[in-house]
């Protein structure tokens, strides 16, 4: 799928390089792997490799000297600057598509991914066994930078496994997909990490901005989705609304709510529906966000039960789950 995308249309200019069909060098035809770089060099600079695209590579239409990459991170020996300037070249002589409509029309790989709706189960298997099997390494840096910002530790296995997995699930809209997506990559658009690469932003909590015009408070992730005196009222007041049977602690970090705030775990178990319950949570809060409104309780919770209402009609095994989870059940009562 990774190698489709790259040969749809422009695309290949966005293609994520590493360990990708669509860009081979040599006689004999071999990917841009770990081998490729050396086991050594590879571990050291995974994290650029990983995150190198066709269009990182080069500078206007040039392919970038070894200086440059040296700038960008990425001291490349000149064996292998050679090797994958041929690589890309080649890739840019197969894929450059003469037509200048299609050639400009460029998605990113995580776009491609989420145009594959229902229907195609067989294909969104492979596909996420795919992502799985490829992207280990990528995954684990995922989740730490996550559990950073979030102040948290990486839990086991089992529950990244669903954390990780839960933006692919069909039965979501695009765009609350979406939001899983960039969440869990943080590559939302937080004022903090907004202001840090465009200065004009800025860096303030949207909320408390709107009560406090001179507040200081800046928009960090984990102030805006935890600490932010708006976001814990409302986590507080839906709580007491639905009775739900939770303790919403104050902005000091505490364990047991922390693994279930952020990571769906109830007993040292991840339980799905706790997950979706929180994400959708953290999602509406965004929606409000970034229309840089406010959230009064009442409109926070219409939003938010049409939204679970939706999920549910479309996905009924989830209402199951959450009819059987107690510190949720409740929230079934407030559904259309
Ligand atoms: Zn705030």
């Amino acid at each position: 799928m990774i190698e489709n995308h790259a040969k749809v249309n422009g695309n290949y200019k966005l293609a994520y390089i590493f360990e990708n069909g669509a860009f081979r060098f040599g006689e004999n035809e071999r990917l841009l792997d770990k081998s490729f770089f050396g086991a050594g060099f590879y571990t050291r600079y995974k994290n650029v490799i990983r995150n190198l695209r066709f269009c990182d590579c080069f500078e206007d239409q040039n392919f970038k000297t070894v200086e440059q990459f040296a700038q960008m991170g990425l001291p490349l020996s000149m064996n292998n600057w050679l090797c994958l300037r041929g690589a890309l070249n080649k890739a840019k002589k197969n894929y450059k598509k003469p037509d200048p409509v299609l050639e400009n029309k460029c998605e990113s790989l995580l776009n491609f991914l989420l145009k594959i709706k229902r229907g195609s189960k067989k294909i969104r298997e492979v596909l996420t066994a795919d992502a799985i099997n490829q992207s280990k390494p990528v995954d684990l840096l995922i989740v730490e930078s996550f559990a950073r910002i979030t102040n948290t530790t990486v839990p086991d296995d089992t529950v990244l496994k669903t954390v990780l997995g839960l933006w692919n699930k069909v039965y979501f809209t695009n765009d609350f997909r979406e939001f899983l997506f960039k969440q869990r990559n943080n590559t939302l658009g937080i004022g903090a990490r907004v202001a840090h690469f465009d200065e004009n932003v800025d860096d303030r909590c949207t909320f408390c901005r709107i009560l406090y015009p001179a507040v200081q408070t800046r928009e960090e992730f984990l102030h805006l989705f935890r600490t932010c005196p708006i976001t814990l009222g409302l986590l507080r007041n839906t709580v007491r609304l639905w009775r739900l049977p939770i303790t919403v602690p104050g902005p000091d970090p505490d364990p047991v709510f922390e693994n279930l705030y952020w990571y769906g775990i109830e007993n040292e178990e991840n339980k799905m529906e706790l997950s979706i319950y929180f994400d959708l949570f953290r999602y509406v809060l965004w929606k409000f966000k970034t229309r840089r409104v406010l959230p009064r309780i009442a409109d926070f919770t219409s939003i938010y039960t049409s939204l679970l209402d939706t999920i549910l009609a479309i996905k009924p095994k989830i209402r199951a789950k959450i009819f059987n989870n107690r510190l949720i059940a409740n929230v079934l009562q407030a559904l259309g």
